[in-house]
């Protein structure tokens, strides 16, 4: 790599075109460096290293042929057409366009020799080709020696034109091919038995006419490999300083005390599972450093994170540092506020400290009672939903922030919460929760800068749900099923569908599913739960629920997070065919949240699309979260997932964190080495990869 550290990897286009037009049309394909054209890698290839004699053309086959035009004719039945009959020494086939310049009829005349390449097929006059791609040629023109690349485009940039930039970037700057430098030491080729750049890029533009077209178009050539493997690369030391820097930042330093903590987990009805012990003491070891903690706690439905999160705010408070919680809607945090007060109460209540409460929807006076105490510190933990991170909200010490579900709220909004409370250069702590865990590909690669704790077991005497699919057609059967639980005391959940067009209707078929269950059961107290209910009606409706006042709760999907009532154990979900996968999951997991056996039962309206009967079969066939998670994300992708593409984490191009874990194994391992052993090569490497975004590092 001599040479090249004083000069910058990668270089301007504006060497490379001349025409600001031209630069613009590249710069539409996401072209703006000469790395960008070197990596614009073809989507498919053309085979025209070979002539097929045109008496062997078979039909259905693309393949090239050469000859004469020995008729050609503008013909106008049954539409205008132009239609030349091309021979050579073997035979004759017909070429025909139905879209086509009047330049096409003088050059496609008597007598050219042309070279024709498309697919073959019966057509009325004999062995045709529509709309083959047509090369006027002289006899003895030579045939390409390499496989010809197809490129992604854009209008107004054609193929020869793309080619040509593209093998002026490989050749470089007079040639100095500097575009094709390594970035890797060789050690690291060595070990991962990777092709050099510079040979795998020029394969692939290039690729030689014995390529195997399977492993290019497949991209399982090792061509192909050493690409992605540098993609995940970029990726992964971009994480890692990314994980670096943010250690570069002070916290305050909360260490276990075993005061409060110890008081509450002694308080507990129930003893701590070996997953929420090993979670709690990874959170507690980072509270006690002096750098920023991020770490994310997954755990599936009803592992039981909140006492988890609850032991992390105590160790807090016992330093003397407030914490706040986040729950993405009212009912969920209003039931961390409860949960967590009547734990608390009695260790916090000779030390004349509170829990404070903060919504969107609280009464004016409620509301400035309770930001003055988070002010005063008389409050030492702040629990609510949004309405915790606005302007007025003025922590006096904020040493922990938890945001529950982490995945309903955007990346900024996360990074709003911890960076206003800010204080004395001092960075609180974050742990965020979720229940729709990352697939571990994913976080290894999007999430590489995440600390990662699960909760990988359910706590013990749970049953597991189990799941029905049913016709809407047999909604009887389910009547006589719901009455049937309520009978013997147990309480229900009926679900309406999610109508995303328009949530007037959506709150129409609530209100008419209501009426008419009401209707129903006329022996049952039949309760209703929507997101426009006021507020306070909202958590009057989930306290009877709780209570067993309520045994069948008509509700939206409003009870998809975090609700807990353990003596539900039926479920039923209208339309399931409409919901997402995670979705269903968290739905379903308000249930089976107790010894008794629960039911959920997934209503869907046929006819069912592939995608849909796929899904349903995805959440019928799996109770684990983690796989179900999996499947969800071969089903859409990693884009769709987490929102990553809004989060502003570098996308990936070529490589897939699923099918290629292999690679990805290799280039975290790599990362690492690289970063401590040689991080000339890295930044050179990430200069390349990332160009303007590696500033997303200094962010
Ligand atoms: P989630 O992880 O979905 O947020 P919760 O924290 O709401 O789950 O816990 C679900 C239920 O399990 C709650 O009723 C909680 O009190 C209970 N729970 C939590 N941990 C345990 C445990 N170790 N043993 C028994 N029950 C537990
Ligand atoms: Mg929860």
């Amino acid at each position: 790599m001599k040479g090249n550290k004083e000069k910058n990897p990668v270089l301007p286009i504006s060497t490379v075109f001349t025409s600001k037009g031209i630069q613009e049309k590249f710069a539409r394909l996401g072209i703006i460096n000469q790395f960008g054209l070197i990596l614009h890698l073809p989507l498919r290839y053309e085979d025209e290293t070979h002539l097929c004699p045109i008496s062997e053309v078979s039909e259905g086959r693309i393949v090239q042929v050469e000859g004469v035009i020995i008729h050609s004719e503008v013909m106008y039945r049954p539409r205008r057409q132009l239609v030349c009959q091309v021979e050579d020494s073997s035979g004759t086939l017909f070429m025909r366009f139905l879209n086509f310049y009047s330049s096409q009829i003088k050059a496609y005349s008597l007598g050219t020799r042309v070279r024709l390449l498309g697919e073959a097929r019966a057509g009325f006059f004999g062995t045709e080709m529509v709309h083959p791609k047509c090369k006027i040629v002289c006899e003895g023109t030579p045939l390409p020696d390499a496989l010809t690349p197809v490129y992604p485009t854009t209008a107004g940039l054609s193929q020869v034109m793309i080619r040509k930039f593209i093998r002026k970037a490989l050749i470089g700057e007079d040639g100095d091919g500097r575009n094709l430098s390594e970035t890797l030491p060789s050690n690291i080729l060595k070990r991962y038995q990777l092709s050099s750049f510079r040979d795998s890029v020029m394969y692939l533009h290039q690729p030689p006419s014995n390529a195997s077209a399977h492993l290019l178009q497949g991209r399982t050539h090792p061509a192909w490999c050493r690409i992605k493997f540098d993609e995940f690369l970029a990726q992964q030391l971009s994480m890692r300083l990314h994980y670096q820097r943010r250690r570069s930042y002070n916290a305050p330093a909360l260490p276990c005390k075993n005061g409060m903590t110890r008081a509450l987990i002694k308080s507990l009805t129930f003893s701590l599972t070996s997953a929420q012990r090993k979670s709690f003491s990874e959170i507690s070891q980072n509270l006690s450093e002096t750098y920023p903690m991020q770490r994310l706690l997954q755990g599936d439905v009803g592992s039981g994170k909140t006492v988890v999160a609850a032991l992390a705010v105590l160790q807090a408070i016992e330093n003397g540092y407030q914490a706040a919680i986040m729950a993405p809607t009212e009912i969920l945090a209003e039931q961390h506020y409860q949960k967590l007060s009547s734990w608390f109460a009695p260790l916090f209540h000779s030390l004349g400290i509170t829990v404070a409460w903060l919504s969107g929807s609280q009464k004016r006076k409620q509301r400035q009672a309770a930001l003055s105490d988070i002010a005063e510190g008389k409050a030492m933990l702040a629990i609510g939903t949004h309405a915790l991170f606005q302007e007025q909200v003025k922590f006096d010490k904020l040493g922990l922030a938890i945001i529950d579900e982490q995945h309903r709220f955007g990346v900024h909004q996360r990074l709003a919460l911890r960076m206003k409370s800010v204080k004395e250069g001092l960075v609180p702590h974050q742990l965020m929760m979720s229940a729709t865990p990352i697939p571990r590909t994913l976080s290894m690669s999007y999430f590489a800068d995440l600390d990662v704790s699960v909760i990988d077991k359910l706590p013990p005497g749970r049953v597991q749900v189990v799941t029905k699919l049913f016709s809407d057609t047999r909604r009887d059967e389910v009547i006589v099923r719901i009455r049937e639980a309520c009978r013997q005391g147990k309480q229900a959940y009926w679900v309406c569908p999610l109508i995303e067009e328009s949530e007037v209707l959506q709150l129409k078929t609530t209100l008419e599913t209501y009426e008419i269950l009401s209707l129903t059961f006329p022996e049952l107290k039949v309760g209703l739960l929507h997101g426009r209910l006021p507020s306070q009606e909202k958590l009057s409706v989930m306290e009877l629920f709780k209570q067993g006042n309520i045994q069948l709760l008509v509700a939206t999907s409003v009870v998809e997070v975090g609700v807990d009532v353990p003596n539900a154990s039926l479920m039923v979900i209208e339309h399931a065919e409409r919901m997402g996968l995670s979705q269903l999951h968290q739905l379903r997991g308000r249930i089976g949240r107790s010894a008794e056996a629960s039911v959920c039962i997934l209503l869907y309206q046929k006819p069912l699309s592939e995608v849909a009967r796929e899904r349903l079969r995805v959440i019928y066939e799996n109770s684990d979260g983690f796989e179900i998670a999996r499947q969800d994300l071969l089903l859409r992708g990693p884009g769709e997932y987490f929102g990553i593409r809004q989060s502003g984490l570098p996308m990936l191009r070529f490589a897939d964190p699923e099918r290629d874990e292999t690679l990805l194994n290799y280039a975290r391992d790599a990362a690492e080495e690289v970063l401590r052993d040689n991080p000339e090569f890295a930044k050179y490497h990430l200069q390349r990869w990332l160009g303007e975004k590696s500033d997303y590092l200094k962010a």
